[in-house]
């Protein structure tokens, strides 16, 4: 373990900047987006490209119970009517789709499904399997790579989860985030390791099991995540998503349900972090981009040697696809150049796709100097390392004429240890891990105000928390 040097921490971290994770960040695509665009997008990308690999995406926003913590877009209900017209839009959402494909001859070629939200482990099995027999008339699910579907432990049981397999699911991420339970308690998110365990008497049936882990909640201490960590590794999922709090009472009322005071600091968070990340090597996980570990033999850790691993909004891919068609309020779409944003108002919702339109609200188009610096970003933010000539010949541009005075504000890392520059490359220090977000920056040449993309939408929640 390392002394966080706690003035630069402090320093570097409390500069406003986006995830990266998409660029533009998604808080920073405009209106002015219509459904006729999307669907020129579409057929612009498809024609150009037929086999390009996409992800099909679908966004169920219903929850069983609301987690303080949460950034997602979602709500709690317990009203079958509202899950059922739910399922009933997103397939007619898909039947835009479908109908579009059909008028100009496309065949999409979607090689993962990823159902997410929300919490698509709560619907009941009727729907889920509407919905997911919708879905297999244009995806063939038992040849996609993938079909991973998100599981809050909390709405399914052994059965369930049995029943997601037979219906094609073989990846399954369980929402953990501590098992420490005074902590759940000040998340409103408790499990037990007895819990997990009975539900992972199944995992033979998956290729793999995620797990997602959140450091910097209420009441976790160094030593308590210690313990968490250890019931983890017990457990022994294939992945781990490792990701650091994100608290905007101001966009998610019920963050504000997390006191303040008992949230650890960025220098405890960082301490953290320190205390952590040997823990997952010495466990046996290998670190895969800035925020997951995994197996040696998952197939992300192989892909990070393969150097095809690739990082977007939804997360890790091995490489096989960078594309997403999303459905669902808030989806977001992205097409070779263009990314697409779907409202975050379900009646609005409702009424785009009542309208035979597709439900588009924001997006943006990147020419080829935002697409560089995209690639950039995710290649700081996935292999710690940019090499210049790689970008000179791939984008056909002088890299060091190009990016100047990118490379001399380099220099201002370079002093503080945060990387290490050579004549044509430069690579990211195990210290500079805490500031990828800032390199990012350096090549980030919209400086646009960064907002999270709920709060751009001008939605912000105001709804009552439900329980
Ligand atoms: S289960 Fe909790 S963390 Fe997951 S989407 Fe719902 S409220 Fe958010």
């Amino acid at each position: 373990m390392v002394t966080p040097n706690k003035d630069l921490i402090v320093e570097y971290q409390s500069v406003k900047s986006a995830y990266f994770t998409a660029y533009p960040s998604p808080g920073t695509w405009y209106e002015g987006f219509s459904s006729q665009d999307y669907g020129n997008a579409i057929i612009e990308v498809l024609s150009r490209n037929p086999e390009l690999p996409i992800q099909f995406y679908v966004h169920f926003p219903y929850c069983k119970i609301q987690c303080w913590f949460c950034q997602c877009y979602q709500m709690v209900t317990h009203d079958r009517d509202k899950m059922e017209t739910m399922v009933n839009y997103l397939i007619k959402e898909m039947d835009l789709l479908l109908a579009l494909f059909k008028k100009h001859g496309l065949k999409p070629n979607f090689n993962e499904l990823h159902l997410g939200g929300g919490t698509p482990s709560w619907l009941p099995i009727d729907l889920f399997d509407r919905l997911v027999d919708k879905i297999g008339t244009f995806i063939d699910l038992k040849k996609i790579h993938e079909f991973a579907i998100e599981v809050d432990p909390r709405t399914a049981d052994v059965e369930k989860i049995k029943h997601f397999h037979s219906k094609g699911v073989n990846r399954i991420s369980f929402g953990i985030q501590d098992f420490a339970p005074q902590v759940g308690k000040a998340v409103n998110r408790e499990h037990t390791e007895a819990e997990i365990a009975e539900l992972l008497k199944t995992r033979h049936l998956f290729k793999g099991v995620n797990f997602d882990l959140i450091y910097g909640l209420p009441r976790q201490t160094r030593e308590s995540l210690k313990e968490t960590l250890d019931t983890v590794f017990r457990l022994s999922p294939d992945r781990i998503a490792f990701s650091i709090l994100g608290n905007r009472p101001d966009v998610f009322k019920h963050n504000a349900m997390m006191k303040i005071e008992e949230i650890p600091g960025l220098i405890e968070r960082a301490y953290m972090w320190e205390d952590s990340f040997p823990a997952f090597l010495k466990a046996g996980y290998v670190r895969v981009g800035m925020d997951h570990f995994a197996k040696p033999n998952d197939e992300i850790a192989q892909a990070k040697y393969k150097e095809t691993l690739f990082r977007n909004q939804m997360g890790y891919s091995p490489g096989r696809f960078a594309d997403v068609c999303a459905i669902g309020p808030s989806g977001m779409s992205r097409y070779g150049e263009y990314y697409f944003a779907s409202s975050y108002n379900i009646p609005d919702y409702f009424e785009f796709i009542d309208e035979g339109k597709f439900p588009v609200v924001r997006g943006y188009k990147l020419d080829k100097d935002l697409e560089i610096r995209r690639d950039i970003m995710n290649k700081i933010m996935v292999y710690y390392h940019v090499n210049y000539d790689y970008f000179s010949h791939l984008y056909n541009i002088d890299f060091k004429k190009y990016f100047a005075q990118e490379i001399e504000e380099l220099k201002e890392f370079e002093g503080i240890n945060a990387i290490q520059m050579k004549e044509n490359s430069f690579t990211v220090t195990y210290f500079g891990n805490y500031f990828l977000r800032n390199l990012c920056l350096v090549f980030d040449k919209l400086n646009l105000k960064y907002m999270h993309n709920i709060e751009s939408g001008k939605v912000i929640r105001k709804e009552k928390v439900v329980v």
